[in-house]
């Protein structure tokens, strides 16, 4: 019976990243290589294929491991050996539980914000959230590509609530796959634009990729609006540039937030000298 949810939990979450994965790859990597330009967040960096490959196994190895727990967890509560404050029947009802299941995704979602941003203090990031980083280029499968350490507390973050916070079964599933899928989809590299209001472009984690302190959220952009870490005009970002504030650009008068939505410029036109920075820097070190 242990075996069996051990099994799934890999299955699920090892056949979700290689499937979303392995679809973007065929449809975007493998048909569309020859024109970048036309879906690609940078078009002009591609990641090298030790990145690749390093990406890859890493990723798969922090999933199966997080699978692992994840099936010992799930049978836990199944099996009433583990005490969750996870509901299973209508529970308060069903108002309360759709409220129930938006506390735990904004509270979640808080926290990861504010462990990924606590990751991007020097010596946290020198040694542990510079593994993810490395992939300045990311992939679908860079979603799931960091330190271990930096892994298990995300899944830390979506475990602690479930002690403390009544929370319908349905929601809590439907929450760790939706914030899942998003982790896949905003590593794609490629540009996609949001179905949610509540939710960024693709391009918004990717330039977190090539500005390295800015842009934290992992699905809400309202943090990063609230706490002043979304990337602004007139600013410099860059691997030396802690804070997520950048340094603000000589003579620049324009700080207004970067716009994400349809209508803004696709990385190929814009070149700014953050990224040439960024890059030399990344090159150096
Ligand atoms: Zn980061
Ligand atoms: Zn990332």
């Amino acid at each position: 019976m242990l075996l069996a949810y051990v099994l799934g939990s890999i299955a699920g979450g090892l056949g979700m990243q290689l499937g979303i994965g392995g679809l973007i790859e065929l449809l975007y990597y493998r048909r569309r290589r020859q024109e970048p330009e036309a879906w690609k967040c940078q078009p002009k960096r591609f990641p090298s294929a030790e990145n690749r490959r390093s990406e890859v196994i890493l990723g798969a190895a922090n999933m199966t491991v997080a699978s692992i727990l994840s099936g010992f967890f799930a049978y836990g509560v199944a099996s009433g050996k583990l005490k969750t404050t996870i509901y299973f029947g209508v529970g308060p009802g069903i108002l309360a539980s759709l409220g129930l299941t938006l506390a735990y995704f904004l509270l979640t979602d808080l926290g990861l914000y504010a462990a990924h941003r606590f990751l991007h203090r020097p010596t946290l990031f020198r040694y542990i959230h510079r593994w993810h980083h490395k992939y300045t280029a990311p992939t679908p499968f860079t979603a799931a590509a960091m330190h271990p350490i930096e892994f298990f507390t995300y899944q830390s973050i979506m475990a602690v609530p479930l002690f403390l916070l009544p929370i319908p079964l349905p929601g809590l599933i439907f929450v760790l796959l939706y914030q899942n899928y998003v982790a896949l989809i905003d590593h794609s590299g490629v540009r996609f634009q949001s179905w949610w209001p509540w939710q960024p472009p693709t391009q918004f984690h990717d330039d977190h990729h090539v500005y390295f302190h800015v842009n934290y959220g992992q699905n809400l952009g309202l943090w990063d609006r609230l706490f002043g870490t979304w990337r602004r005009h007139g600013r410099k970002y860059g691997v030396g540039v802690f804070g997520g504030r950048g340094e603000t650009v000589a003579g620049a008068r324009d700080h207004s937030f970067v716009d994400y939505g349809r209508n803004a410029p696709a990385r190929g036109v814009v070149t700014p000298s953050a990224v040439a920075a960024s890059t030399s820097e990344r090159a150096a070190s």
